[in-house]
């Protein structure tokens, strides 16, 4: 299948409230192309130098999320590139992220990233952690959180839809209180895998790299 009759076909199974972001990591400006052409303009990026890179290269209608694992000295790189940092993880992080955007008068829109299968070999927080970074949240002046992203562990349909339920549930609970610079807008989750189950568990940003683009091929 093309790149974009994959693309054509998975946003046959999303509504309108749910925004697909292909996910480029690792693909060439060539097959993100084909991605733009069929009218995608979301794209994920898991590495900084990377998404530099294609900032510099590709079309700039298009908005950029961050989605990996964010160092706290490659912040500085990012200030004004990336229109969605989905994973922010620790309170150190924040307030790096506090003091760059502040030098630069620039809002910095997060979604918190959680670590919902409380993996210990990924990033992301545990729930009781929470209160702390959101607390955080609220004392920033450039930082505005719209929401959760968790990428769950891998597993049957059955353990799919259990964390994605788990995921919705803080989101919900979230929802219900009122934070300064937090708002539960966005809950990103759903991969190529999984993303369908996570769409019926609430998701309404799906981050989708291999159904789009195919097998990643890495050097
Ligand atoms: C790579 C990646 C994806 C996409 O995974 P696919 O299996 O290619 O769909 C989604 N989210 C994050 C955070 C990723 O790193």
């Amino acid at each position: 299948m093309s790149i974009e009759e994959s693309i054509l076909g998975i946003e046959k199974n999303l509504n309108n409230n749910v925004k697909l972001i292909a996910v480029s990591k690792t693909r060439n400006i060539d097959e993100m192309e084909h991605a733009y052409e069929v009218g995608v303009r979301d794209f994920g990026e898991n590495k900084v130098q990377e998404l530099i890179n294609k900032t510099e290269k590709f079309h700039k209608d298009v908005r950029w999320h961050f989605i990996g694992h964010l160092q706290r000295n490659k912040v500085k790189y990012i200030v004004g590139k990336v229109d969605l940092i989905q994973s922010l993880d620790s309170v150190r992080l924040l307030n790096e992220i506090e003091k760059r955007y502040g030098k630069e008068n620039l809002i910095a829109n997060m979604l918190i990233e959680i670590n919902i299968g409380r993996e210990e070999n990924k990033s992301g927080i545990y729930e009781e952690e929470l209160q702390d970074l959101l607390q955080a949240c609220e004392k920033c002046k450039n930082v505005k959180i719209k929401g959760l992203m968790c990428i769950i562990p891998k597993g049957t349909n059955e353990q799919c839809k259990h964390y994605f339920k788990k995921a919705k549930l803080i989101f919900d609970k979230l929802k219900e209180k009122s934070y300064q610079n937090i708002s539960m807008d966005i809950l990103s989750m759903g991969m190529s895998g999984d993303y369908k189950i996570a769409v019926e568990e609430g998701s309404n940003m799906v981050r989708v790299g291999q159904g789009i683009f195919g097998p990643r091929k890495y050097k």
